[in-house]
């Protein structure tokens, strides 16, 4: 079992992005759903006002720390996290990892059309990826049950779902028991940086752990709950062990 690393309450796996996809690759071999969350910054700030949703991350088998803010906080509060273990650089690990052992995947969210995108894109960069199924992210209550058909009639064994934080997080742990699925991984946007509707930032900025920047930069309207950002290091130096 991984340590697990206390971040303002939310416990996050200390792994390498390897041993988190090993720990995937072992879920693959499971029988029950087995969820993995990938909080950065903001979400582990809105688990700090919402109780219902720090315990939902808490209650998952495998949680890991995206975003450069959270490896900073855990350096100033000397708890160091191995590595950044990005939700989408995990996804493109187990697509990889398809190439060996054959796993199918059913793609949940995003506008309508995005995650049929996604799915295109996916199968031509990793052609020997197989995508079972793919639905948009917008329904209302009554719709649930017929998602969960689709989903459980696809035989996907990794469900994808990006709805945004924390509806994804609260739909996966919902619904985790009425899904036949290995594994329920939470994604954030990145069913659109799969679609091409979203970027990345740019590689030198995501090394120099800038990507909020680039994110504020391509959807100002976000600066306000960017705000959330430097709240949760003030809120690390005032935890830093001396
Ligand atoms: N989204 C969705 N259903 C919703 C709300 C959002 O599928 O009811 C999708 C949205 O289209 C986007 C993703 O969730 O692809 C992430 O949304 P957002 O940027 O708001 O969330 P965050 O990046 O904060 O997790």
């Amino acid at each position: 079992m991984p340590e697990k690393i206390d971040i303002h309450g939310v416990m996050i796996d200390n792994v390498t992005m390897n041993e988190a996809l090993d720990k995937v690759l072992s879920m693959l071999k499971g029988e029950t759903p087995q969820k993995i969350f990938t909080p950065n910054s903001e979400i582990i700030m809105q688990a700090n006002r919402d109780p219902e949703l720090k315990d939902i991350l808490n209650s998952a088998e495998l949680v890991v720390p995206d975003g450069a803010g959270v490896i900073l906080a855990s350096r100033i509060m000397k708890k160091e996290l191995k590595e950044k273990v990005s939700g989408i650089d995990l996804v493109k690990k187990i697509l990889i990892s398809t190439g060996k052992r054959p796993t199918s995947f059913f793609i949940f969210g995003g506008k309508p059309g995005v995650a049929e995108r996604a799915s295109i894109n996916i199968l031509s960069d990793y052609p020997k990826a197989k995508i079972s199924g793919f639905r948009n992210g917008y329904f209302e209550e009554n719709d649930i049950p017929g998602i969960i058909k689709q989903i459980n009639e696809s035989k996907a064994e990794v469900l994808l779902v990006g709805l945004g934080a924390p509806k994804q997080e609260k739909w996966i742990h919902q619904y985790a028991n009425q899904l036949n699925c290995k594994v329920l991984l939470g994604i954030g946007g990145s069913i659109d940086v799969f679609a091409g509707t979203a970027k990345l930032a740019p590689e030198f900025m995501r090394k120099a752990g800038l990507e909020w920047l680039y994110r504020l930069i391509k959807e100002p309207k976000r600066a306000k709950r960017m705000l959330d950002l430097p709240r949760f290091i003030l809120l690390s130096i005032k935890k830093r062990q001396y």
